[in-house]
C-alpha cells in the first residue's frame, strides 16, 4: 500500500474525523504543519471532528490544550471524548448511589459538573462501600497504583455494580521509545483477575463516531461514505472507523511506525482504505 497526500485525500470527503494523539499532536506537541491543515480542510468546507479516546479532560479543557501548543483552530464543539461517552452513559443509566472513580479530580469534573455524585477510589470504605452505585476508570493518575487499583478491585469482589472504562486505551506513548501503561491498561488487569468484561468506552466502539455522526447530520446531511476517519492506531482508530463503515486512513505520524506497517497490517488483520504520512502532507 503506497502513501498519499493527506490533503488531496480529504478533498474527496465532506467530513473528517481526527484522532488527537499521534495526529494532531506527539510528546513534543503539536504535529508540524497540523494548523495549517485544518485551515486548509475549512477553506474547502470539510467539517472536522476529534475523537480522542483521552478521557483525562473534557473537551473544554482538550481545546484549551490545543490552543496552548499552538492549534487555535479546534473548537470545542468539535472535540468529542469518550469521557463524554462514560458520562452519557452514567447520565442515562443513572446508577443508585455514589459514583467512585480512579483517576484525577480534573477527569472526574466532566461527570462531577454532569450533577453525578462520585467519590474518589481512596475514599471507599468499609462505612460507605455499600453506598457505591458504579465504578469508572477514568485516567492512570490521580491515585496510588497499589493501594487503589485493588481498593477497585475489592469494591467489585464486594458489590456487584457497573465497571465503567472512560479510555480503553491499553498504553500510550511518552516518548519517541517509551510507552506507559493507560487506563484501559489497569481496568484490563482487574477484569482479567475478576474474570469478568467491564463496559468500555472509547474506539473502537461504536459511540463515539455514532456521537460524531448524528451531530454532523444535524448540520447537514452526510452519508457514512463521505466521512474520513484519520488515525495512528489499527486496532482503535481504524478497526472503529471500519466497523462502524467509514473510509479510514492511516498516519504514520504516532503509533504505526513506516518500517513496521505493512508487518502490522497483515498481523492483525485490520485494513485501512489509505496511508499517508501525517495529515501535514
Ligand atoms: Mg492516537
Amino acid at each position: 500500500m503506497r502513501t498519499r497526500s493527506f490533503i488531496q485525500l480529504a478533498s474527496k470527503f465532506k467530513a473528517v474525523f481526527l484522532d488527537s494523539y499521534g495526529v494532531l499532536k506527539n510528546h513534543h506537541g503539536v504535529i508540524l504543519g497540523a494548523s495549517d491543515t485544518i485551515d486548509q480542510l475549512r477553506d474547502q468546507g470539510i467539517l472536522i471532528r476529534v475523537l480522542t479516546n483521552d478521557a483525562s479532560r473534557g473537551p473544554a479543557r482538550q481545546m484549551e490544550a490545543f490552543h496552548r501548543i499552538g492549534l487555535r483552530n479546534i473548537k470545542e464543539e468539535e472535540i468529542i471524548t469518550s469521557g463524554m461517552m462514560a458520562k452519557h452513559y452514567l447520565l442515562s443509566k443513572k446508577p443508585k448511589g455514589l459514583i467512585a472513580y480512579l483517576g484525577t479530580e480534573d477527569a472526574a469534573s466532566e461527570i462531577i459538573n454532569a450533577g453525578l455524585k462520585t467519590i474518589h477510589i481512596r475514599e471507599v470504605n468499609d462505612d460507605n462501600i455499600d453506598t457505591i452505585g458504579a465504578l469508572v476508570y477514568l485516567d492512570d493518575e490521580g491515585f496510588d497504583w497499589n493501594r487503589d487499583i485493588n481498593r477497585s478491585l475489592n469494591l467489585l469482589r464486594r458489590r456487584n455494580v457497573a465497571a465503567i472504562v472512560a479510555n480503553s486505551d491499553q498504553i500510550y506513548p511518552v516518548s519517541r521509545t517509551e510507552v506507559s501503561i493507560a487506563t484501559g491498561g489497569i481496568a484490563k488487569l482487574v477484569e482479567a483477575t475478576l474474570g469478568r468484561d467491564f463496559i468500555h468506552f472509547g474506539k473502537p466502539d461504536s459511540q463515539m463516531f455514532m456521537h460524531a455522526f448524528e451531530q454532523l447530520n444535524e448540520e447537514t446531511r452526510i452519508e457514512k461514505s463521505k466521512i474520513l476517519m484519520v488515525g495512528d492506531t489499527l486496532h482503535t482508530d481504524i478497526l472503529g472507523g471500519n466497523k462502524f463503515g467509514l473510509k479510514t486512513a492511516l498516519v504514520l505520524s504516532g503509533n504505526t511506525r513506516a518500517d513496521k506497517v505493512k508487518v502490522n497490517i497483515r498481523s492483525t488483520g485490520i485494513i485501512p482504505d489509505y496511508l499517508c504520512e501525517s495529515i501535514a502532507t
